[in-house]
């Protein structure tokens, strides 16, 4: 019976016998946090170790991401991974632009992050320039460990988040800023 538990040493949030009080944003957050759907926006090499990524052996169902999709309106976390150029710059916005709030983006590796290696004419330095980032994971590419640590990451923010955070003007006037010309 809960009248057996102690008031001290009641977990967090216990008030008294058979009730439980919580907040709304933690309820919010740890949902959204354990039922991320990836869209994987592949453009090169990087894309092979999400591939591995999502096989047995790393098994990214572990974190509630094994369900992909390739509709940007039925999913809400973007793994960019390759280079991307100029020229598909503004696809890479539209797609962003047409999944549904709440939405994240991680950067998978060097490319996708600063232009990596290709510090050239065609390709953009970064997906920053164009959309904003949430995680950046390092690497050329990156192992498919250290890609699961970026959704690792995401989840941590995506737990403290407010539930209205996205919908601030702050946040607003940040996505103004990144129009592409
Ligand atoms: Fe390929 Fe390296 Fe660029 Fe990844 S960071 S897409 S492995 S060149």
């Amino acid at each position: 019976s809960n009248s057996n538990i102690k008031m001290a040493e009641a977990p967090e949030g216990f008030v008294g016998e058979g009730f439980f009080a919580t907040k709304l944003n933690d309820v919010v957050g740890l949902a959204r946090a354990n039922s991320l759907w990836p869209l994987p926006f592949a453009t090169s090499c990087c894309g092979i170790e999400f591939m591995a990524t999502m096989g047995a052996h790393y098994d990214i169902a572990r974190f509630g991401s094994e369900r992909l999709s390739f509709s940007p309106r039925q999913s809400d976390m973007l793994l960019v991974m390759g280079t991307i150029s100029k020229k598909m710059a503004p696809v890479l916005r539209q797609v962003y632009e047409q999944m549904s709030e709440p939405k994240w983006v991680i950067a998978v590796g060097a490319c996708a992050s600063s232009g990596g290696i290709f510090d050239t004419y065609s390709v953009l330095q970064g997906i920053d320039k164009v959309i904003p980032v949430d995680v950046y994971v390092p690497g050329c590419p990156p192992r498919p460990e250290q890609i699961l640590e970026g959704v690792m990451k995401l989840q941590e923010l995506v737990k403290s988040e407010s539930v209205r955070r996205r919908s601030s003007p702050e946040y607003e006037a940040l996505l103004a800023s990144y129009n592409i010309k």
